[in-house]
């Protein structure tokens, strides 16, 4: 049994005040992942400040025509929302791709863009993790590596980023809001998760002090073609071996605009500019996203185990375009499995 404090946090101001005080603290909203790791030794917070009384649990309309997404606003509600539903049916898909029911409904929306990787090393201790005791060495890179990376790897750490919700939130553009002691900041969806490099216990460019408050979504949701794909060991219940979301604007047979983002792949949402300017202008043809998919895999690299995951995520990503070219998102099928 490991001792730890708990307190309430009154506000935000309290929280940062709270987490500043003492560093080995950690926030605890819906507990599904803090919880576990805490269970096997992974994680010993020396406090647990609950934050699951604070104001930021609010789903509302911005001046700029987006949305703000309160920290605490749980995934099932997300999910079902209105105005999630109408204009960024996208989000709402992965969301409904993650976990179980039960999860979703104490899951928030800000735990699951700090949620862990599911490397299953990181949660054994007997055995080297730089993810977890830095300078120990990586057991998956000669060791079981089906569920790893093969994008953005390092010699340090080849892990994943398991969040369904936050490779829609890259593809969306969203914006992370934050609060600290300096104050308050919004940091792009795409800076806000780390590649591992050479310090993998590093996961998100949050700081020690500072409370993700809420995350915000820009105007346009590509509501009209759109997909998430998952593809996993299970139709639900699973984390992705390899997920896609895209989001396009297609007018007069062209493709206008592309977003494209897939997870299971890497140690964050992978999003490659070049590959959606290469989309941007052509037709959405097979041709067309065969050589995407081509050009958004070029770099990947197999461990033995997970070598399946280049292929699979070529055709994945040929598979989720072609569905959102089509307006059939695989959400539809989402709803009624999940
Ligand atoms: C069996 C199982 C299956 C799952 N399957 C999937 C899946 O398929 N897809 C998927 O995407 N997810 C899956 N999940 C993960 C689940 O979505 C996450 O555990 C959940 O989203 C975390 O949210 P939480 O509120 O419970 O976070 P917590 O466990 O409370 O916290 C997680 C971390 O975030 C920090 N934190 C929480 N809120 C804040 C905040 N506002 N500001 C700063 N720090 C904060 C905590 O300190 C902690 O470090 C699964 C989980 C389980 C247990
Ligand atoms: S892949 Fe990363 S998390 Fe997994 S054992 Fe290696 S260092 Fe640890």
């Amino acid at each position: 049994m490991n001792n730890f404090i708990y307190s309430r946090a009154r506000d935000v101001a309290d929280a940062v005040r709270q987490i500043a005080a003492e560093p080995t603290a950690r926030f605890i909203a819906g507990g599904t992942n803090l919880i576990d790791l805490m269970k096997e030794n992974v994680t010993r917070p020396s406090r647990l400040i609950d934050i699951t009384h604070l104001p930021i649990d609010k789903v509302e309309e911005t001046a700029q025509g987006g949305l703000r997404i309160g920290a605490l606003v749980p995934n099932s509600d997300l999910a079902y929302h209105p105005l999630i539903e109408a204009h960024y049916p996208m989000l709402g898909s992965a969301l409904l791709a993650g976990a179980s029911p039960q999860l979703r409904n104490m899951a928030s929306a800000g735990g699951n863009l700090l949620q862990r990787t599911r490397c299953f090393y990181f949660y054994d201790t007997t055995t080297p993790c730089n993810k977890r005791t830095p300078g120990s060495g990586c057991s998956a890179i000669d060791g079981i590596n089906r569920m790893h990376a093969i994008l953005g790897t390092s010699e340090h750490c080849i892990a994943t980023h398991p969040s369904d919700m936050c490779v829609a939130l890259a593809a969306l553009e969203a914006r992370v809001l934050v609060t600290g002691t300096g104050g308050e900041r919004s940091i792009a969806f795409a800076d806000f998760h780390r590649l591992p490099g050479d310090t993998p216990e590093i996961d998100t460019t949050l700081q020690p002090d500072e409370i993700i408050t809420a995350i915000e979504l820009p105007p346009k949701g590509f509501a009209a073609n759109y997909t998430y794909l998952k593809i996993r060991d299970r139709l639900s219940y699973a984390f992705a071996l390899v997920s896609v979301a895209v989001g396009l604007e297609i007018a007069g047979g062209m493709i206008k605009e592309a977003r494209l983002a897939l997870g299971g792949v890497a140690h964050k949402p992978w999003r490659d500019r070049d590959v959606e300017a290469q989309l941007t202008g052509a037709p959405p043809s097979s041709e067309t996203f065969g050589r995407a998919a081509g050009t958004m895999l070029q770099g990947a690299r197999g461990f033995g185990h997970n070598d399946f995951k280049i292929e699979l995520a070529r055709r994945s990503v040929v598979r989720a375009l072609t569905q959102a070219a089509r307006g059939t998102p695989q959400s539809q099928s989402d709803k009624r499995t999940a």
